[in-house]
């Protein structure tokens, strides 16, 4: 890897790019790392090139990159932060130092490796560009793996998978998460990985490209017929993605169909609706099998539309549909937000807001606060309407107090029933995407019912109940008589 390759992609993605500064990056970062080499044998200045370059494909902006060449001049080599401040400023020492401080925090057991999570978070709520910075700087240290013990291999991939290719799906920087996995299910479950890549990069390869190819040439003559300018390219689902299919449903991977998708990607969102219809037109759709994401967008902003219809002999075939933009949206996720900035400046992804208030409420619990992050920001969201109209995003299994909770606290602590899509509903139903949810308060009624706390998801809701439920007299007297419940 050359600092060359990585000034190239630069100026493909943002042409005005300072490229002096880079250069200068560079060459601090190189004479900071003389002498010194990795594991692998190669001079440290490797990892950091490509640590860079992994940034610059996601289109990352100039100062993540930079930061991603200066990543481990602090913790590895004489040059110490202050260092990094007096000749590169306030913003790319802020970044290095965010990655300085998450790689002090070593694997010691379960307990502090909670806390190490914590740290990430709250880093990453700090400034998202260090979790990128983060994710490329692990992405290059899985692709060295071999290097390192075995017993390491295994600790590292494990904790990948689990935190790391969590938290950039999160992000939506599928293009990360998907190599962070394929790396780590080389090393946690070697046989099965050899297994399929046999079986799909070796044995049934030529066999899918032609599939692949005839599909595209009957749908890009479709797309011509109706008019729609767009393209039409295959992709093959990654091997993580299949195992993980196989384990789910259950099944040997001769009995995976699904292997690969084919993406169409048209000028304007009108024109999904419309290659959508050209699709279905020329095959028999799948029931179950359609989901617009564009006009309900999954909660980290992943907008297209999936289709799997009986394709080409009768095999079924998974369609994916989204504008330029959306494309882009997808394959770098929160990076692309930062690249477009001029057009999404505040597009901050509301759980990262979540995660600042949650820590507020677990400041001295660790344990809870991360099962409580895995609950409401890594498990799925629903989304709910009020009668307005207006929408919610909620923790899959919401009720509608966590719902009412989530419009107003007065709404939640005075709700006595809900209409849910026009039926009286127990306060305890679990809500489904799309719901439309209606509260109905009780002026009379003095707060929340303590028994709520069996039901509600939400930590916004429970604290509510509890604060309530502690502050009332009824508390006060049950601590002076005992045995009352
Ligand atoms: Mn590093």
């Amino acid at each position: 890897m050359t600092i060359e390759q990585i000034i190239t992609r630069v100026k493909e993605n943002n042409p005005e790019a300072d490229i002096e500064l880079l250069e200068l990056a560079f060459q601090y970062a190189d004479h900071a790392h003389e002498g010194q080499f990795r594991r692998s044998g190669e001079p440290y200045i490797e990892h950091s090139l490509h640590t860079a370059f992994i940034l610059a494909e996601i289109k990352a902006d100039l100062p993540t990159i930079m930061a991603g060449l200066l990543h481990d001049v602090p913790e590895d080599t004489e040059y110490d932060l202050e260092d990094v401040k007096k000749n590169f400023g306030e913003e790319i020492a802020t970044l290095v130092e965010g990655i300085t401080k998450l790689s002090k925090i070593k694997y010691r057991g379960i307990e502090r490796y909670a806390e190490s999570l914590r740290k990430m978070f709250l880093f990453m709520a700090s400034d998202i560009r260090v979790a990128l910075i983060k994710f490329a700087d692990r992405l290059h240290n899985l692709r060295t793996l071999d290097s390192l013990p075995p017993e390491k291999q295994v600790r590292i991939a494990q904790e990948s998978i689990e935190i790391y290719a969590q938290l950039a799906g999160l992000l939506g920087v599928w293009r990360l998460k998907w190599q962070i996995e394929d790396l780590c299910f080389k090393y946690l479950h070697p046989e099965e990985f050899n297994k399929l890549q046999y079986k799909y990069e070796v044995e049934q390869r030529a066999e899918q490209n032609q599939f692949i190819q005839k599909t595209k040439e009957k749908l890009t003559n479709g797309l011509i017929e109706a008019n729609i300018k767009g393209e039409v390219s295959g992709r093959f689902k990654h091997l993580y993605s299949i195992w993980l299919k196989m384990q789910r449903k259950d099944r040997r991977f001769d009995e995976i169909q699904d292997v690969f998708a084919l993406r169409v990607v048209v000028d304007d969102i009108a024109d999904c609706y419309r290659a959508l219809g050209v699709i279905h037109s020329i095959w028999r759709p799948k029931i179950n099998r359609f989901k617009d994401y564009i006009g309900v967008p999954k909660p980290n902003g992943y907008r297209s539309i999936h289709t799997t219809v009986f394709g080409i002999d009768g095999k079924a075939t998974e369609f994916q549909i989204r504008t330029k933009e959306m494309n882009v949206e997808a394959n770098y996720g929160i990076a692309a937000h930062i690249y477009y900035k001029t057009g999404h400046a505040e597009k901050q992804p509301r759980w990262i807001k979540e995660i600042i208030n949650l820590q507020k409420d677990f400041e001295n619990n660790t344990k809870d606060f991360i099962k409580q992050v895995k609950f409401e920001i890594f498990r799925d969201r629903i989304f709910v309407f009020t009668p307005q109209g207006d929408v919610y995003d909620l923790p899959s299994g919401s009720t509608p107090v966590d719902f009412a909770f989530a419009v107003h606290t007065d709404i939640g602590s005075h709700c006595s029933s809900a209409i849910v899509n026009d039926r009286i509903s127990p306060l305890d139903t679990s809500l489904k995407s799309g719901d439309h949810v209606e509260i109905l308060t009780d002026k009379n009624r003095k707060g929340p019912s303590r028994d709520w706390l069996k039901f509600v998801k939400t930590s916004r809701a429970r604290n509510k109940i509890k604060s309530y439920v502690n502050q009332s007299r009824f508390e006060q007297l049950r601590k002076f008589i005992p045995g009352m419940k």
